[in-house]
Protein backbone atom coordinates (compact mmCIF):
# COMPACT_ATOMS: atom_id res chain seq x y z
CA UNK A 1 0.00 0.00 0.00
CA UNK A 2 1.54 3.19 -1.06
CA UNK A 3 -0.48 6.19 0.66
CA UNK A 4 -3.43 6.05 3.16
CA UNK A 5 -5.51 9.10 2.17
CA UNK A 6 -6.80 9.37 6.36
CA UNK A 7 -3.42 8.46 7.61
CA UNK A 8 -1.93 11.46 9.13
CA UNK A 9 2.11 10.09 8.20
CA UNK A 10 1.11 9.02 4.65
CA UNK A 11 -0.24 13.11 3.98
CA UNK A 12 3.05 14.40 6.24
CA UNK A 13 5.37 11.94 3.48
CA UNK A 14 3.33 13.51 0.71
CA UNK A 15 3.16 16.97 1.74
CA UNK A 16 -0.66 17.35 2.00
CA UNK A 17 -0.22 18.01 5.52
CA UNK A 18 2.58 20.64 6.91
CA UNK A 19 5.44 19.33 9.21
CA UNK A 20 8.61 20.76 10.08
CA UNK A 21 10.58 18.42 8.00
CA UNK A 22 14.48 17.71 9.10
CA UNK A 23 15.08 14.62 5.94
CA UNK A 24 13.57 13.67 3.22
CA UNK A 25 14.45 10.71 0.85
CA UNK A 26 12.56 8.68 -1.04
CA UNK A 27 12.31 6.15 1.27
CA UNK A 28 12.22 7.98 4.47
CA UNK A 29 11.04 11.34 6.27
CA UNK A 30 12.25 12.94 9.17
CA UNK A 31 9.98 15.50 11.24
CA UNK A 32 9.34 17.17 14.51
CA UNK A 33 6.39 16.01 16.49
CA UNK A 34 4.07 18.25 17.03
CA UNK A 35 3.39 17.52 20.89
CA UNK A 36 7.24 17.11 21.67
CA UNK A 37 7.48 15.43 24.79
CA UNK A 38 11.64 15.81 24.91
CA UNK A 39 13.68 19.19 23.86
CA UNK A 40 13.99 16.97 21.16
CA UNK A 41 11.53 14.84 19.88
CA UNK A 42 11.42 13.73 16.41
CA UNK A 43 9.64 11.48 14.17
CA UNK A 44 11.36 9.09 11.59
CA UNK A 45 8.63 7.12 9.28
CA UNK A 46 8.72 5.23 5.89
CA UNK A 47 7.51 7.50 2.98
CA UNK A 48 5.45 4.33 1.57
CA UNK A 49 2.60 3.74 4.01
CA UNK A 50 3.44 0.51 6.63
CA UNK A 51 1.41 -0.10 10.04
CA UNK A 52 3.69 -1.69 12.26
CA UNK A 53 6.74 -3.94 12.47
CA UNK A 54 4.76 -7.03 11.36
CA UNK A 55 4.09 -5.63 8.08
CA UNK A 56 7.47 -3.78 7.47
CA UNK A 57 9.31 -7.38 7.89
CA UNK A 58 6.31 -8.63 5.55
CA UNK A 59 6.42 -6.18 2.99
CA UNK A 60 9.82 -4.40 3.36
CA UNK A 61 12.19 -5.63 6.21
CA UNK A 62 14.72 -3.20 4.97
CA UNK A 63 13.11 0.02 5.56
CA UNK A 64 13.59 -0.64 9.56
CA UNK A 65 17.48 -0.23 9.07
CA UNK A 66 16.60 2.72 6.61
CA UNK A 67 14.81 4.09 9.68
CA UNK A 68 17.17 3.75 11.79
CA UNK A 69 20.01 4.93 9.56
CA UNK A 70 17.91 7.94 9.29
CA UNK A 71 17.47 8.26 13.44
CA UNK A 72 21.21 8.34 13.87
CA UNK A 73 21.50 10.93 10.81
CA UNK A 74 19.17 13.46 12.39
CA UNK A 75 20.74 12.87 15.88
CA UNK A 76 24.23 14.06 14.68
CA UNK A 77 22.27 16.98 12.64
CA UNK A 78 20.92 17.73 15.63
CA UNK A 79 23.94 17.69 17.77
CA UNK A 80 22.50 14.99 20.41
CA UNK A 81 24.82 11.92 19.21
CA UNK A 82 27.41 12.66 21.88
CA UNK A 83 24.88 13.40 24.25
CA UNK A 84 22.76 10.68 23.84
CA UNK A 85 19.54 9.84 22.74
CA UNK A 86 16.41 7.82 23.25
CA UNK A 87 14.86 5.27 20.20
CA UNK A 88 11.10 4.29 20.72
CA UNK A 89 9.09 2.58 18.42
CA UNK A 90 5.39 2.01 20.16
CA UNK A 91 4.35 -1.28 18.23
CA UNK A 92 0.55 -2.02 18.75
CA UNK A 93 -2.40 -0.29 20.46
CA UNK A 94 -1.03 -2.50 23.96
CA UNK A 95 2.24 -0.26 23.43
CA UNK A 96 0.76 2.81 22.81
CA UNK A 97 0.65 3.04 19.58
CA UNK A 98 -1.82 5.49 18.08
CA UNK A 99 -0.80 6.49 14.65
CA UNK A 100 -1.06 3.41 12.55
CA UNK A 101 1.66 4.43 10.38
CA UNK A 102 5.39 2.96 11.45
CA UNK A 103 7.17 5.73 13.11
CA UNK A 104 10.50 6.04 15.16
CA UNK A 105 10.48 8.61 17.96
CA UNK A 106 14.08 10.25 18.49
CA UNK A 107 14.37 12.00 21.79
CA UNK A 108 16.88 13.52 23.10
CA UNK A 109 17.95 17.30 25.50
CA UNK A 110 16.37 15.47 28.95
CA UNK A 111 17.06 13.02 31.61
CA UNK A 112 15.06 9.73 30.40
CA UNK A 113 13.93 7.68 32.99
CA UNK A 114 14.18 3.39 32.88
CA UNK A 115 12.00 1.90 32.70
CA UNK A 116 9.84 3.26 30.56
CA UNK A 117 6.40 4.47 31.73
P1 LIG B 1 2.57 6.97 18.84
O1 LIG B 1 1.86 7.15 20.16
O2 LIG B 1 1.65 6.46 17.76
O3 LIG B 1 3.84 6.17 18.98
O4 LIG B 1 3.06 8.41 18.45
C1 LIG B 1 2.39 9.24 17.57
C2 LIG B 1 3.07 10.58 17.63
O5 LIG B 1 2.63 11.36 16.55
C3 LIG B 1 2.75 11.39 18.91
O6 LIG B 1 3.96 11.68 19.59
C4 LIG B 1 2.05 12.63 18.37
O7 LIG B 1 2.37 13.80 19.10
C5 LIG B 1 2.53 12.71 16.94
N1 LIG B 1 1.59 13.34 16.02
C6 LIG B 1 0.26 13.10 15.93
N2 LIG B 1 -0.29 13.84 14.96
C7 LIG B 1 0.73 14.56 14.40
C8 LIG B 1 0.76 15.51 13.34
O8 LIG B 1 -0.23 15.84 12.68
N3 LIG B 1 1.98 16.04 13.04
C9 LIG B 1 3.12 15.70 13.74
N4 LIG B 1 4.25 16.28 13.38
N5 LIG B 1 3.11 14.80 14.74
C10 LIG B 1 1.93 14.24 15.07
ZN1 LIG C 1 0.29 6.04 6.35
Amino acid sequence: MAEIEECIFCKVAHGKLPAYILYKDDFVVAFHDINPQAPVHVLVVPTRHISDLEAAAEQEPEIVGRMFQVAAKVAGDLNVAKNGYRLVLNNGVGAGQIVPHLHLHVMSGRRFGWPPG
